[in-house]
């Protein structure tokens, strides 16, 4: 239950003054819907409002003047703007109101009165300008006209001083709360109280307090990640709180393993060994694996998939289309038929006698291992004994998917994979809740994708080089990006470039896009993966892990526009065979600084990680990795780049205040509860109810 203290900050927008019902929609649009929401709405920027003479204004500054009001300027037609002329002694000021309500401006300020005026100062042919300036009152109110200003986010109907109004209105509403941080913490960081901090947000002194680095903006921030994280590992408490099937590593897992024809990489070696450990707990599992494309997660999941066959139980692989489902199907079902373990393929192709034997089968208990699509948690599929649910790209499924999977086993254990590197400062807030393992090491043999950034005026080379290499049989992907708002204006410059390619190359280019259907798209990359198709141009739809391992080529057009992260998963869908490969990153000159540089990592590395790490600083966060779309937290404080030092620390924190005190009830708790009140967003991690 929320604590009484916060229900002022819980009220509705329009409990604050002024805030009537036309007013009420555009502060909710710009901060949201209750005061809390006002609290924290910092101001972007600070003007200072310097005295001057007209003499010495300067076009483009907020400045303030003493002026004595000369001359009524009535509007000559409709759309004409009311003027106030004014005098200073050192020249003429013309006051300038557009809109209607000039009349009344005049009014108050009849010629001859004396005032202060303080606004923008602009130039209009040879007269000097102040457009609705921002303050205009008598001398003896110059207290009114505030030196140093804090301007807020603003909207049409809603103007920047008025939003600074409410913001001090809900700060004086904010409560003074019991301090939830550890106060040796807060001295060593030399942080204000909450109250404290809020009040200096709110009258910035410099533009230095708007930095990520003020004192109070950090104290704030990690208030902020130390909710998330205390939301994050109570969720992770939770789940351990489960029991789950204990299982253990089995003489029949290594006999697959044994059987590979390769070695397991050291990271694999790792990543198994961690998913083992969580089997054989009794308690639920729930473990991301992270990894590029081809670095061998699904080889480890099938070994852990082996040990729960071994136990009786059974597991599921989930995959989100059905090429890539095949793909794993293909993967698996030889070497654990080998140790006897049997598996299936769902997909929606399935139908009639064939899907129902295999429902049986499942359902029966005689097969161990289902590998599918979205067939696999539709409601007629029953497990006899589910212990295991994997996910493959588990951010292409929502959440209620992957519970409908879990939730036909008992207290299944998860194991979701991912192919998106997350630096690892990044890791904890967006995967919080689960643990983590990484597979920062490819399986050896792998010849690197030699790259190359190529201008667009040298598309003709590019093309006459693919044709060539076509010729003798090699495989090409041709990527175009989505650049306009309209997939369908995109689409048609996908056509267009499939149609040139076609005539220079011949009839092998293939077309694959956002607008077909699963079905299509599947068909077309199956055409793809079985080499009828040579030259595969796409729009980004091109499924991440699908293995095409005689497809050598990939050209990316416009590669400035696309994300670091995702440059590299387009690249890692070739150089996964023996043969060299090459990844052509054409670009529109002149690139910018930090285009250049970002283009200039892939070309010098192909760990995901370490280039998810540098696109984070040279971004310099931001949505730096298209965050926000893979469900990263909407922070109102924390900024995941400037404030990458505090994540880790708020993490161990919660971890902490919770082994030491569960259920919050010792009186630090109680403030922390207070905390997570009052910041009651959601977090967003993926897989935030998965378990
Ligand atoms: P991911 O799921 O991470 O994309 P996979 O597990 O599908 O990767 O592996 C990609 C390819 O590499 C598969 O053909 C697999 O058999 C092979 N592979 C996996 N691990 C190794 C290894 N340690 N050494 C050599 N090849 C491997
Ligand atoms: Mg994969």
């Amino acid at each position: 239950m929320r604590p009484e203290i916060l229900f002022p900050l819980y009220a509705p927008v329009k409990t604050l003054k002024g805030v009537g019902p036309r007013v009420a929609p555009l502060l909710e649009k710009l901060a949201g819907p209750i005061v809390r929401d006002v609290l924290f709405l910092a101001p972007h920027s600070v003007v200072r409002r310097r005295p001057a003479t007209v003499a010495s204004a300067v076009e483009g500054e907020v400045q303030t003047f003493q002026v004595e009001i000369d001359e009524h300027q009535k509007p000559r037609g409709p759309q004409q703007p009311w003027k106030l002329r004014a005098f200073d002694g050192t020249g003429f000021l013309t006051l300038v109101f557009f809109g209607g309500f000039g009349g009344s401006v005049a009014e108050k300020n009849p010629v001859g009165a004396k005032r202060l005026v303080s606004g923008k100062v602009e130039r209009f042919g040879a007269e000097l300008q102040m457009p609705h300036p921002d303050y205009i009152v008598a001398p003896e109110r110059a207290a009114e006209i505030p030196e140093l200003e804090a301007v807020y986010p603003a909207t049409a109907g809603l103007p920047a001083r008025t939003v600074r109004r409410f913001a001090h209105e809900a700060l004086d509403r904010a409560p003074d709360l019991t301090e939830w941080q550890d106060p040796a913490w807060l001295e060593r960081q030399g942080w204000p109280s909450w109250k404290e901090a809020l009040i200096r947000l709110h009258s910035p002194a410099t533009e230095a307090d708007l930095q990520p680095t003020a004192l109070h903006v950090r104290r704030l921030a990690y208030d902020e990640l130390l909710a998330h994280q205390l939301a994050m590992a109570q969720r992770k408490a939770d789940r351990r709180r489960e029991p789950a099937a204990k299982i253990a590593a089995a003489p029949l897992a290594d006999g697959v393993e044994a059987a590979l024809p390769f070695k397991l990489t050291n990271a694999q070696r790792r990543a198994l060994s961690e998913i083992r450990g969580d089997l054989a707990s009794g308690e639920r599992m729930s473990r991301l694996v992270q990894g590029d494309v081809g670095s061998g997660k699904t080889v480890v999941a099938m070994l852990a998939m082996a040990d729960v066959a071994a136990g009786g139980g059974q597991s599921a692989l989930m995959a989100p289309t059905e090429i890539l489902a095949r793909q794993h199907f293909e993967t698996l079902s030889g070497p654990l038929a080998a140790q006897g373990i049997k598996a299936v393929l769902l997909t929606g192709r399935d139908k009639g006698a064939g899907r129902a034997e295999k429902l049986r089968a499942l359902a029966g208990g005689e097969v161990q291992v289902a590998v599918g699509t979205h067939a696999l948690f539709q409601d007629e599929v029953a497990f006899h004994r589910l212990q295991f649910a994997v996910i493959d790209e588990q951010h292409r499924f929502g959440v209620a998917e992957r519970q409908r999977l879990q939730a036909k086993g008992e207290a299944t254990h998860l194991l979701a994979m991912s192919a998106t590197p997350i630096p690892r400062t990044l890791e904890l807030t967006l995967y919080g809740d689960l643990d983590v393992s990484r597979i920062d090491e490819k399986p050896p043999g792998r010849t690197p994708v030699a790259t190359r950034a190529v201008p667009m005026g040298r598309v003709e080379e590019v093309e006459a080089r693919l044709r060539a290499v076509v010729a003798e049989g090699a495989q090409a992907f041709w990527i175009c990006p989505l650049v306009s708002e309209s997939e369908l204006v995109d689409l048609k410059a996908a056509e267009k470039r499939a149609e040139e390619l076609r005539h220079r190359i011949g009839p092998t280019v293939g077309l694959v896009h956002g607008k077909m259907t699963g079905a299509e798209k599947d068909a077309v990359m199956a055409d793809f993966a079985d080499g009828k198709i040579g030259v595969l141009v796409a729009t980004t739809v091109v499924e991440v892990g699908v293995n095409v391992p005689n497809a050598t080529i990939m050209v990316i057009e416009q590669a400035e526009r696309f994300g670091l992260a995702q440059l590299h998963q387009l690249r890692g869908r070739v150089g996964r065979g023996r043969r060299e490969s090459s990844c052509v990153l054409l670009y529109d000159p002149p690139l910018s600084e930090t285009a250049q540089k970002r283009l200039d990592i892939l070309r010098r590395t192909d760990d995901g990680f370490q280039i998810a790490e540098t696109d984070l600083e040279l971004r310099g966060g931001g949505d730096a990795l298209g965050l926000k779309q893979s469900g990263f937290p909407a922070y109102v404080f924390a900024d995941p780049f400037a404030h990458r030092d505090l994540i880790a620390v708020a993490g161990d924190d919660a971890r902490l205040i919770l082994a030491r005190d569960p259920q919050l009830k010792s009186p630090r708790g109680q403030a922390v509860s207070v905390l997570q009140e009052l910041f009651d967003w959601r977090p967003a991690s993926p897989l935030k109810d998965a378990g």
